[in-house]
């Protein structure tokens, strides 16, 4: 679209006039924001989406398994919720799993409400899958493997209609718009020169997670955790960033599709991981942290880069865009896969509270980019596309709360688009800051030039024990005095352990 913006020449300071007024300016379009967008709009606000990327470029497109709701006749909020604590090992907030837990059936309706089909079972009713961790059948799927294709399609079609709601594309949030210790707006920058500055009661994150900072992963590579920077720039402080989940199945392919993620569901279907030698050495239904470690454990033992996922016994016609990977890179379903882990999921981000707000006022954070402590140290699969519904819409109704900003603040401040971490800060977190480090690697990796890269460096520093997710060689036990505590980072400052509220 042709934009109304006034050019900014470099150096200066981008015009202080917003080009856009709006409510809720909403910096990103996977789940989170697309249904933060639709449910402000729906509420009579008039929203702003910043959105850098076409769609097949988020997270949420590439989603496989599905959305985790207490939907079944042997299931219940109380279920999931301990289940997610217990895949959180001891580190979650209690009151945001059960937040997420009682709200996500509702969350699931709303998105029937809003055109997505779900898949059914012969009777009719939703059709529910097992993932690994979850004690029931309770993920709900459209199209098999494609939930988030179909899922963010769906609300992009909406959310392109909508009047309210102006889409401001291919553009980037380049900076976080304060004025007297308060965010209220952002500067957008495009392709070409120039900057937008967008003036809102609230600003929404939900610029998805930072799994692409480490080179082997499943995300796509825009996921490199810019809204974290942003946020980190501002004076917001994160959380959790030393917890980040490594997916035990993904493609090695070393070429084309390597990273593509073999969803979950397979295994809840019946795939077997097997080492070298044909054996099956993990149980592949337990939490993704213990098989991860597993397989790179046998992969270290065996001298191997990979072990081999049999997908024998299961129909792949119900997993479409797991078989066309397949096809695309040549491997044949009837020969073991060769998979390994890679970063699929930051559980940490902008620390948020359980209306997503930052700890800078007028600043909200929602999905992948948000840490409300839901997740603890670990993922329980298919409950973060639930969390970006669950709390997209919560955030969405709490900033439209907020007051109104003067009408031209002074001071927007300069913005071009955030930089991508750089090959050889992707490889140094990966050889730093992967399934399992030490303060070696870590005090190396405090020196890389990414300021984001030094904050995980200094997180995972600072939590000198072994749980969940992190996994140090050096404090290979669990430190029960970090119970329930997090990490919380501010630029320029020391890591400090708080305790959630
Ligand atoms: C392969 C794969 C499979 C997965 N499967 C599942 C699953 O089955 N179930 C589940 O619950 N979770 C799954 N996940 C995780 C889940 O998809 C993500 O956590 C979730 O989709 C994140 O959604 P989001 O809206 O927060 O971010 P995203 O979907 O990543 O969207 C963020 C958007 O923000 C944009 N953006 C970033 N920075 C800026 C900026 N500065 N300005 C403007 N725009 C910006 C990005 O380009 C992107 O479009 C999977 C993830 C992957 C990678």
């Amino acid at each position: 679209m042709a934009l109304p913006y006034p050019p900014a020449v470099a150096g200066e300071t981008a015009s202080t006039e917003p080009a856009v007024r709006a409510d809720l300016a909403v910096v990103g379009a996977g789940a989170a924001g697309l249904f933060a967008a639709l449910t402000a709009a729906r509420e009579g606000a008039r929203v702003a989406l910043v959105s850098r990327t076409p769609l097949a470029d988020t997270a949420s497109y590439w989603a496989q398994g599905g959305i985790a709701a207490a939907l079944a006749a042997d299931d219940s909020p109380e279920l999931h919720f301990a289940d997610t604590l217990t895949a959180g090992r001891e580190a979650g907030r209690p009151t945001a799993a059960r937040v997420l837990c009682e709200e996500s059936p509702a969350r699931v309706r709303d998105l029937e409400a809003l055109g997505v089909r779900f898949d059914s079972d012969r009777a009719g009713a939703l059709a529910l899958g097992l993932e690994g961790g979850h004690s029931r059948r309770r993920v709900v799927h459209a199209g098999g493997s494609s939930t988030g294709r179909r899922v963010t399609r769906e609300l992009s079609a909406l959310a392109a209609t909508e009047e309210r709601i102006q889409v401001l594309e291919p553009l980037a949030a380049g900076a976080l718009w304060c004025h007297e210790g308060r965010c209220v707006g952002v500067v957008a920058v495009g392709p070409g020169e120039g900057a937008l500055p967008v003036l809102a009661r609230g600003v929404l994150l939900a610029t998805g997670g930072a799994a692409a900072l480490w080179s082997r992963t499943t995300n796509p590579p825009g996921a490199a955790g810019t809204g974290l920077s942003l946020a980190l720039a501002a004076g917001a402080a994160l959380a959790d960033l030393e917890f980040t989940q490594f997916h035990p199945t993904a493609l090695v392919t070393g070429g084309r599709r390597e990273g593509f993620l073999v969803t979950e569901a397979i295994r809840g279907e019946g795939a077997l991981l097997l080492d070298a030698y044909g054996e099956r050495f993990v149980d592949e239904l337990a939490p993704r942290d213990q098989v991860a470690l597993a397989v790179q454990a046998r992969m270290l033992e065996q001298g191997t880069d990979s072990v081999g996922l049999d997908v024998r016994s299961v129909d792949l016609a119900r997993f479409p865009n797991v078989a066309s990977a397949l096809a695309e890179v040549g491997l044949d379903p009837r020969e073991p896969l060769p998979v390994a882990p890679a970063a699929h999921y930051t559980m940490g981000g902008v620390t948020a509270d359980l209306d997503g707000r930052s700890s800078l006022p007028g600043l909200f954070a929602v999905g992948e980019s948000a840490c409300t402590g839901l997740h603890g140290a670990n993922r329980l699969a298919s409950n973060s596309l639930a969390e970006c519904f669950v709390f997209g819409r919560r955030a969405a109704l709490a900033g439209l709360d907020e007051p109104a900003p003067a009408d031209a603040p002074a001071g927007a401040p300069e913005a071009e688009p955030a930089a991508l971490p750089p090959r050889s800060t992707r490889e140094a977190l990966w050889r730093g800051a992967g399934l399992a480090r030490d303060a070696e690697g870590l005090l190396e990796l405090l020196n890389d030039p990414f300021p984001l890269a030094r904050s995980v460096a200094a997180a995972c520093l600072a939590r000198e024990e072994s749980r969940g997710a992190h996994q140090r060689r050096d404090h290979p036990a669990t430190d029960p005095g970090l119970e329930g505590r997090h990490a919380v980072v501010r630029e320029g400052v020391e890591p400090r352990f708080e305790h959630w509220e």
